[in-house]
């Protein structure tokens, strides 16, 4: 039977209603004649509430207790969700990540999936099994310890299934009915897009866009997952949703498909550093041995052989930064002035595939900002994308108006 793996996000089955609610629609989906294999996350708030909980208690954590708890809201859910669906007579079992056994990397907090061993399963299958509820986010390491994704990880578990089991599809169940142009609270004329290519979503996806976790889209581009995403609280149809797939499944689309934003980044500039072979080597090992994930950089034309080196990277990593920085500088690795943090920067980026043929997106991006007033600090590009750093207080405006210029309040 043609297998379909349908993924439930935390408001999806944030309680007892809701878990029944979406059984049904799995139950719909049996109906068909799907083998369902059924990926959930934890009951909202539940997997946040097992972090704290860990912080608490021990600060520099043991990573490997910590996937040991952390992973744990997931199997209330797979069992939950198992049980409902055998009240509904649907035959279902659930399966926590190491009784597939989902095989991972040891990085604990943000291991890789290695290998989907599909016989378990498909035994079952065999057997009359029709649904099998799978707890997302965990696997299991070379050393048989527990292992969690990263954050948002069960979107990751649901694609690497599809890709296993061959499956016909992957919906991803969420609180909202698919992918936006922008994101609709800042900007009322955001309009939900039918298709999107796996590329385009990949970037908005690590630009900030939190529908769906950005590995996720790696790896469905990589094994030609169809995925959609779509809302588990609306009424469900064919059409229902976004559909995430290749290019050349998409007929018509604007030059600039979305516009994604992220309020969580902060501009550093270390000031006066020497301009020779080696220097940004030095910085950025030293940033990436710290933990630090630089997004942006800029280097400036040097002048009398000492120049500025700005980059981009998460707020809540700054603090890491400048240790990392000081720590290199006082062992006399690096020398440099001073080290500017600004803050109160945001990140707005144009997305679009479109960009490859069309020439000119970036001259219209800069103008509309100017236009509005708007100083750009920071650019830089891809094949698909233009991102400008800002100053925060500008950043719905800057949506807004690029939304507007290149009209994705239309379709193409
Ligand atoms: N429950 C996990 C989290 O909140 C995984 C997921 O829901 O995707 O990150
Ligand atoms: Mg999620």
């Amino acid at each position: 039977m043609p297998v379909l793996v349908m993924k439930f996000g935390g408001t999806s089955v944030a309680n007892l209603d809701r878990i029944r609610r979406v059984a049904k629609r799995v139950g719909v989906e049996v109906a068909k004649g799907y083998d369902v294999i059924v990926i959930v996350s934890a009951m909202s708030g539940k997997t946040n509430e097992l972090v704290g909980w860990v912080n608490e208690t021990s600060p520099l954590y043991d990573a490997r207790e910590y996937d040991a708890v952390v992973s744990s809201g997931e199997n209330i859910t797979a069992g939950l969700m198992a049980l409902t669906l055998q009240e509904m007579d649907v035959p279902a079992r659930s399966w926590q990540g190491w009784q597939v056994p989902l095989m991972t990397t040891s990085a604990h907090g943000q291991a890789r999936i290695e290998e989907i061993p599909t016989k378990n399963i498909n035994e079952k299958f065999g057997e009359g099994m029709r649904v099998a509820v799978v707890a997302g986010f965990q696997g299991i390491s070379p050393e048989g310890r527990i292992t969690t994704l990263g954050r948002g990880g069960s979107d990751t578990t649901a694609v690497a299934f599809a890709a296993a089991f061959d499956a016909e599809r992957c919906d991803i169940y969420t609180d909202v009915d698919g992918v936006y142009t922008t994101d609709p609270r800042i900007c009322e004329k955001a309009r939900k897009l039918d298709r999107i290519s796996f590329e385009e979503m990949l970037e908005l996806a690590s630009l900030g866009a939190k529908v769906l976790q950005t590995r996720s889209v790696e790896l469905a581009m990589r094994y030609k997952v169809k995925l959609r995403v779509l809302s588990s609280f609306e009424e469900q149809s064919d059409e229902a949703g976004t559909l995430v797939c290749d290019e050349e499944d998409i007929m018509e689309s604007n030059v600039v498909s979305g516009v994604a934003y992220s309020r969580d980044e902060a501009k550093m500039t270390l000031q006066s550093v020497a301009d020779r072979p080696g220097i940004a080597a030095t910085i950025f090992t030293a940033l990436s041995d710290g933990g630090v994930n630089v997004d942006m950089i800029v280097q400036n034309i040097s002048d009398e052989g000492r120049t500025d080196m700005t980059f981009s990277c998460p707020t809540d990593q700054v603090a890491r930064a400048e240790q990392a920085l000081l720590a290199i500088k006082e062992q006399g690795e690096l020398n440099y002035a001073e080290l500017i943090a600004d803050t109160d920067v945001a990140k707005v980026s144009v997305v679009g595939i479109g960009m490859r043929s069309q020439s000119g997106v970036a001259a219209k991006m800069f103008k509309v900002l100017s236009d509005e007033g708007i100083n750009i600090k920071v650019i830089t590009t891809s094949e698909i994308k233009i991102s400008v750093l800002i100053d925060r207080k500008y950043m719905e405006l800057a949506v807004q108006a690029l939304h507007d210029a290149f009209e994705l309040d239309q379709a193409a």
